[in-house]
């Protein structure tokens, strides 16, 4: 994607991220970080499990960086204001039970907020979706938790399946149905949305977009919008020196596109 009309110094308060006739994103987004769970364990095949000790060695890091971690709504918010520096977004997909237990205790130790992406059909379950070991998820009282500690609630969908298979009912269904559910739950707008295992086309992002939700979470997306933005993955292997790699990427792509 380039943006050869009217290049915009990074971060000005009088850009906005919407092109002045209300077309795409005019520069790309901040750093925005894709975590699943934070719990020990035994076996990780998909490598979405990252220790405690770890988690909060990253989180002490990105506070040296001179960065606070916030929610998307949060993070979006600043961005449309010029308000994004400094800020790096947190998010937590799948919704597990270590949200609630660990994640959201250790973040609010470091004055941070994330968004949690929730899979409505599986709450008080477990991840039946993944071949991988069986993980709890939030049952609907750690939601509801969560949210009032700050944290803001989003949807993962009702079922996580991959949504560009689905058909256009099914793909309503899940969008719709899932944000009511979760809107019951927090008694507060539902405002986010990401796709499972991050896959998003053009009509997904439409459909997303068309269900009322304000923006959505996508993994490597092959056109980014609002409806499709990017995150950058953070596993158990991201000690100092790689997040900061990552960290560093992530600004030299933006600069290069502003
Ligand atoms: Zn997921």
């Amino acid at each position: 994607m380039t943006h050869p009309a009217h290049p915009a110094p990074t971060d000005s308060p009088v850009s906005p991220d919407r092109a002045p006739g209300g077309g795409g994103p005019i520069r790309p987004m901040p750093l925005v970080l894709m975590y699943h769970s934070v719990d020990e364990y035994d076996e990780d095949p998909h490598q979405i499990t990252v220790t405690p000790a770890r988690f909060a060695r990253q989180l002490a890091w990105l506070r040296s960086a001179g960065l606070r971690g916030v929610g998307m709504r949060e993070l979006l918010d600043a961005h449309a204001d010029g308000r994004a520096r400094g800020l790096v977004g947190l998010t937590f997909d799948d919704g597990y039970a270590d949200f609630a237990t660990r994640v959201t205790p250790t973040l609010l130790r470091f004055g941070f907020s994330a968004t949690v992406f929730v899979v409505t059909e599986r709450i008080g379950g477990d991840n039946a979706w993944d071949d991988g070991p069986r993980k709890p998820l939030m049952t609907v009282g750690q939601i509801a938790s969560v949210a009032r500690s700050g944290m803001e609630v989003a949807s993962h969908g009702l079922r996580h399946v991959p949504l560009p298979a689905a058909s256009d009912d099914a793909l309503a269904a899940e969008l719709a149905g899932s944000r009511a559910a979760l809107e019951r739950i927090v008694g507060e707008p539902v405002t986010g949305f990401a796709y499972p295992y991050g896959h998003a086309g053009a009509r997904e992002a439409a459909a997303a977009e068309a269900a009322g939700y304000d923006y959505a979470c996508a993994i490597d997306p092959y056109e980014p919008s609002r409806h499709a933005l990017a995150r950058t993955y953070i596993g158990e292997r991201d000690r100092r020196l790689r997040l900061r790699a990552k960290v560093v990427r992530h600004e030299l792509r933006w600069r290069s596109r502003v």
